[in-house]
């Protein structure tokens, strides 16, 4: 069968790579789940990976198939599996684990081990392919009435585990309740975390480059967030327009923003870091002032990286209350389809060249 691959380490070489069918005994105990591809979403992380900034092959290639946001439908199950059955829409998550006591809990997200293993990212095949096979552990169930928003599952389960990351580790302040949020970066993450903290009751303000009108501030203003364009108002204007936030999650994939959030956060604050940036940058920071202030105001960052089986229900309960909450709003993140896998040329030069592609995402196969 035919897939989507890159060569890591040299820059823009995906291109169609060819692997066997995979079979359902491949996962041992009959826990085995066989899941026919619909859709693959390509995000910033796949572009980095074709950048040769990124991602590793798996032992023994020299070829990685990407796609690690998928959305399938089961064909075949072992005999052990009772969590989906044929028929059953699909996602999968993306990391396996290694051995660490994190992975053996089923916290492969937060492995205290260097090495981790991702499918299409790190030392393992992606799912931008026609059949994969996976452990039933990993196999998520999308309900039915979900189907349309397909590829956001992954990404979704990301923004969920940032948010509950920071209301976890604000236990620590015995009670915490944000009233006021700051989101950087208005791409699939940002928007997703702009919704999640709406659906919490949180004032949200959503600042990114681009000016305003544009389609990524009109979805942040449906979910009744502010949008704040950083070309017009900076950072530090909007602080004092409206105060210091509660909360930040930067998901602009621009390390000097999510730096900056450490000079804006108040009091009790929580600043949460979810973006890869695979180069080299350095950038010049107000050191004594944030650690001072930092001090001083018992503020806390915190990087979340992944999503685990749980996260991805979060996510996807999360996914069922926006829809209710504003019905047909999620789906207008899903900007830029691209038909077929022999497509792959087209995919790559959207995810790349167009800015205005808020969502690249591939149809696979009809269902
Ligand atoms: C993926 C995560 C992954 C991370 C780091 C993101 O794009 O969605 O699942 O852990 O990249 O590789
Ligand atoms: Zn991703």
């Amino acid at each position: 069968m035919k897939a989507v691959a890159v060569r890591p380490g040299k820059k823009d070489s995906v291109h169609l790579a060819e692997l066997p069918m995979p079979r359902l005994d491949e996962v041992p105990d009959g826990k085995g789940v066989l899941v026919k591809v619909l859709r693959i979403g390509v995000d910033a992380t796949d572009r980095e990976i074709n950048d040769a900034l990124y991602g590793n092959a798996p032992p023994g290639f020299d070829f990685l198939v990407l796609g690690h946001e998928s959305f399938g439908r089961v064909e075949a199950v072992g005999s052990a599996v009772t969590n989906v059955k044929p028929g059953d829409y699909v996602t999968c998550t993306v990391r396996r684990p290694g051995n660490s006591i994190f992975d053996q809990i089923g916290r492969s997200d937060i492995t205290s081990e260097e090495t981790y293993y991702e499918r299409g990212i790190n030392l393992l095949h992606g799912f931008l392919t026609e059949y994969y096979v996976d452990d039933c552990q990993f196999v998520v169930r999308i309900p039915i009435g979900l189907k349309h928003l397909h590829v956001l599952a992954e990404p979704m389960s990301c923004a969920a585990k940032a948010i509950q990351q920071a209301y976890e580790a604000q236990r620590r302040l015995q009670v915490w309740e944000p009233k006021l949020a700051f989101v950087t970066g208005a791409g699939q993450i940002g928007l997703l975390a702009t919704l999640i903290l709406q659906l919490r009751g949180l004032q949200v303000y959503t600042v990114a480059r681009t000016p305003k009108p544009c389609h990524k501030a009109e979805i942040a203003e449906t979910f009744g967030a502010t949008y704040v364009s950083s070309r017009e108002t900076p950072i530090r204007e909007l602080v004092r327009q409206v105060g210091r936030p509660d909360l930040i999650i930067d998901a602009t994939g621009n390390s000097a923003v999510a730096f900056e959030a450490m000079e804006t956060v108040g009091h009790n604050g929580v600043v949460v870091w979810t973006s890869i940036t695979g180069g080299k940058r350095v950038i010049e920071v107000l050191a004594d002032q944030v650690n001072l202030n930092w001090v001083l105001g018992n503020k806390l960052l915190v990087g979340s990286v992944n999503a685990n089986f749980r996260h991805f229900e979060m996510g996807i309960a999360d996914l069922a209350l926006g829809e209710m909450t504003y019905p047909g709003v999620i789906e207008k993140i899903l900007t830029h389809p691209v038909d077929g896998l022999g497509n792959y040329r087209e995919m790559m030069r959207l995810l790349v060249e167009d800015e205005t592609a808020l969502k690249v995402f591939m149809n696979v196969a009809e269902g």
